[in-house]
């Protein structure tokens, strides 16, 4: 077994603990063995009464905790870190831009690193989207998405256009115009009265648990496709603003790329209704799937499209909203403005840090890396977890994969929600007998009940660090779940 490394850190063999069931106390329990604490701190963690393990350093893909711990970061985050941790070349371009101009406000002046990396952000596109719009979250870019799309067709001419429909179980955000449009229930369910009742929802392209025994992936789509079009005649084509989706699903449903010709029905039935399509790219852009901008595998243009995340790798808080020319051009010969400025718009030091990361995402050929490693993690996750008694389905392209646990195979039952399996999992990952940190995911099946745990390593890993990945990955699942 291979347990090398990218040269940072020798790891230790792992060894595989005796089985054990998921429960939540198992959970806080594995996180405490890492943290080495149980007491409460001043910050407002997620678990009020139970921080997570502390990290006191950051090197490559590896992680150390306050306990000495090294995890090996196999998702970066939530899939941010797409070069690792600590990369010299963008450390030096934030101190570079911080002796320059640490801040100025967007709407009195503008720098040349915000104009570089919007000038890099569109030529990436052709042209095609030919504005960026620059904030400092993903949720932030959403929630321009959206305020854009009805500025557009108010300056169109078209003000009655005031409905979004979006996708079931998709995840847009966590501020209220964003999760306004995410239609994952339990993340919405004390929030809706809160919530943007303009916004309609229909089924998510989900081949494991949505496509019919014997039918094609392009029949699949076009079924989609007929439940969007009955959509738009139910609330009325013309007050539609847009159709929003995530152009291959992150979180909610797991990594699900879109079946083929999925992209570009929902984009003609927008089309011929006069509607705009948003696609949301803030995990999957910006190089997780292979190419910088995800939609180009599918040959299909948006008109407003969500970046953040891989744009700063982390190293800043970052997110853009590209605007398709089409769309600048209404707004060009309208009003001739967007009224939707922040305070940290177009940051000097995220768009220097933004742009050093495309340039090192550039430089290095990252984009190949991830093409020429993709099958390889494809392969070994099959081989390796394929046969496991509770992996339902395993999907994913680029470096975004997802692992689907069920209770049965043959029906594919989830497991209830109750036993917060994923979260047990990526818990217990971080002990130091594994050492590896994964994305989890609950209420994958409906919402509420079923499990995913996901996989978005940097885009600079190595053949050895891929098997490290899965090895531990496998380890992981087999010491929660037996087997
Ligand atoms: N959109 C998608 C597809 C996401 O995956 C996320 C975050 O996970 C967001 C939007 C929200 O981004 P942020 O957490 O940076 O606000």
């Amino acid at each position: 077994e291979t347990m090398t490394t990218n040269g940072h850190h020798d790891m230790p063999t792992t060894k595989p603990l005796p089985p054990q069931t998921g429960t939540t106390a198992q959970a806080a329990a594995a996180a405490h063995q890492t943290n080495g604490t149980t007491k409460p701190t001043s910050v407002l963690h997620a678990n009020l009464n139970s921080p997570p393990p502390k990290i006191v350093s950051a090197q490559g893909n590896y992680l150390t905790t306050s306990t000495g711990t090294q995890i090996f970061d196999a998702t970066g985050g939530a899939a941010v870190s797409c070069l690792g941790h600590n990369h010299p070349h963008v450390k030096k371009a934030i101190i570079d831009q911080l002796d320059t101009v640490e801040y100025t406000y967007s709407p009195f002046f503008t720098t040349d690193t915000s104009e570089k990396l919007a000038e890099r952000l569109t030529k990436s596109t052709d042209g095609q989207m030919s504005k960026a719009f620059i904030v400092s979250s993903g949720s932030e870019a959403i929630e321009a998405a959206l305020k854009l799309a009805r500025q557009y067709f108010v300056e169109k001419g078209e003000p009655q256009r005031t409905r979004f429909i979006a996708r079931e179980q998709s995840y847009h955000g966590n501020t209220l115009g964003a999760l306004g449009v995410g239609g994952h229930k339990a993340r919405r369910k004390i929030y809706e009265p809160l919530l943007n009742e303009n916004v309609s929802f229909v089924s998510p392209p989900y081949p494991y648990r949505g496509m019919r025994d014997g039918e094609s992936e392009e029949a699949y789509a076009q079924r989609l496709g007929e439940e969007l079009e009955a959509e738009f005649q139910r609330v009325g084509p013309g007050n539609v603003c847009a159709f929003v989706a995530e152009t291959m699903s992150g979180l909610t449903l797991g990594a699900v790329p879109p079946p083929k010709t999925y992209l570009s029905t929902m984009k003609s039935i927008c089309t011929k209704h006069g509607a705009l399509l948003i696609l949301d790219e803030v995990m999957s852009g910006m190089g997780r799937t292979g190419t910088l901008h995800a939609w180009t595998q599918d040959s299909v243009v948006p008109h407003l499209q969500t970046v953040a995340k891989g744009l700063g790798a982390g190293y800043q808080p970052i997110g853009a909203l590209l605007v398709h020319r089409d769309v600048v051009d209404v707004l060009s010969k309208g009003t001739g403005s967007f009224v939707h400025s922040q305070t940290y718009q177009g940051h000097p030091v995220a768009c220097a840090a933004a742009c050093a990361v495309q340039e090192v995402v550039e430089r290095e050929g990252l984009m190949e890396n991830v093409r020429a490693l993709a099958p390889v993690l494809e392969k070994l996750l099959r081989e390796r977890l394929g046969g496991h008694k509770n992996v339902g389905n395993i999907r994913g392209r680029g470096f975004m994969w997802g692992i689907e646990l069920v209770a049965d195979k043959p029906t594919k039952t989830p497991f209830p929600a109750s036993k917060k399996l994923a979260a047990t999992i990526h818990a217990t990952g971080l002990r130091p007998e594994y050492g590896i940190s994964l994305l989890p995911g609950g209420g994958v099946a409906d919402g509420i009940d079923g499990d995913v745990i996901m996989l978005a390593p940097a885009y600079n890993i190595t053949r050895e660090d891929v098997e490290v990945i899965v090895e531990r990955t496998a380890r992981v699942v087999e010491g929660v779940l037996g087997g």
